[in-house]
């Protein structure tokens, strides 16, 4: 090693070990960049920490995406309000923001099939991903097989505690499928154990009455819906059908709690 190299690859040691990947990458580059348009010192290391933050952000939201295992990436970009006018348009302006996650709202997306629910789910939760926030976005049927699996495995502890890192959980699609009781009681113990601590967004073709036929014991829909809209924010992806309807005034009556229908 001559003298002259010695201070470069030291640098390039010392960036390493403090792992600064992309200074290392571009230090070189930039300084010749900086020479030409005469920067001062302060100003080239400015902009290589810059990038090299950038690039952190970046990596850290293509992985909280990753993780949070969307079936596909849809954003608000590709979504036409015109198309579905029901929608409450600045609701959903509003759930992109994020802040009903730091408030620990939860979201109920009621509308019939095909009407754009899975995508203004997956339009929120990658929103909320390249915020920093962290997100899971699961079918209901998916992760209620994925808790009876790891119940099985005895690993339902640890499972429940991976929920509970996240700070949005999105369960998708609840009224396709029944559940045996047991999935629906390992679905309302994670309602539960999210109440006031996680935010949680449902998409559902089922007004609140028809709940029970999915979750078997009325006591247990009871229960779970009281927690879930103690503070929800509701968006109807179907303005025609009577029964949503009819379940939106009931919620807008009492926004706090659900009642039986009479
Ligand atoms: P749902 O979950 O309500 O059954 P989806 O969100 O799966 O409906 O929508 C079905 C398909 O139609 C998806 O590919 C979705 O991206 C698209 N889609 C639905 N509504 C709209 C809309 N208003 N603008 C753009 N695409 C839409
Ligand atoms: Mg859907």
């Amino acid at each position: 090693m001559s003298e002259k190299d010695k201070p470069t690859i030291l640098l390039q040691h010392y960036l390493k070990k403090l792992k600064l990947p992309t200074m290392l990458r571009e230090y070189a580059s930039m300084a010749s960049v900086c020479t030409d348009d005469r920067s001062d010192y302060p100003t080239y290391l400015l902009r290589l920490a810059e990038r090299e933050l950038l690039d952190r952000e970046r990596k850290a939201a293509e992985r909280r995406v990753k993780e949070a295992r969307f079936p596909v990436i849809k954003t608000i970009d590709t979504f036409d309000f015109k198309a579905q006018p029901s929608i409450n348009e600045p609701l959903v302006r509003e759930l992109l923001g994020g802040e009903f996650i730091d408030k620990r709202e939860n979201v109920l997306l009621i509308g019939n099939s095909g009407t754009g629910k899975t995508h203004l789910a997956c339009a929120v939760a990658f929103a909320a991903c390249m915020q920093g926030r962290r997100v899971r976005f699961s079918t209901v049927t998916g992760l209620v097989t994925e808790l009876l699996e790891s119940r099985e495995d005895r690993t339902l502890q640890r499972f429940h505690r991976q929920l509970e890192r996240q700070q949005l959980l999105v369960l998708d699609e609840l009224g396709y499928v029944p559940f045996s009781k047991a999935g629906g009681e390992l679905l309302f113990e994670v309602v539960s154990r999210a109440y006031e601590r996680q935010s949680i967004l449902v998409t559902t073709n089922l007004p609140f009455e028809n709940w029970t036929e999915i979750l078997g014991s009325e006591r247990l829909t009871g229960a779970l819906l009281d927690r879930l809209t103690h503070r929800v924010h509701i968006l109807e992806a179907n303005g025609e059908s009577y029964r949503l309807k009819h379940a939106k005034k009931r919620a807008s009556r009492t926004p706090n709690h659900i009642q039986p229908q009479t």
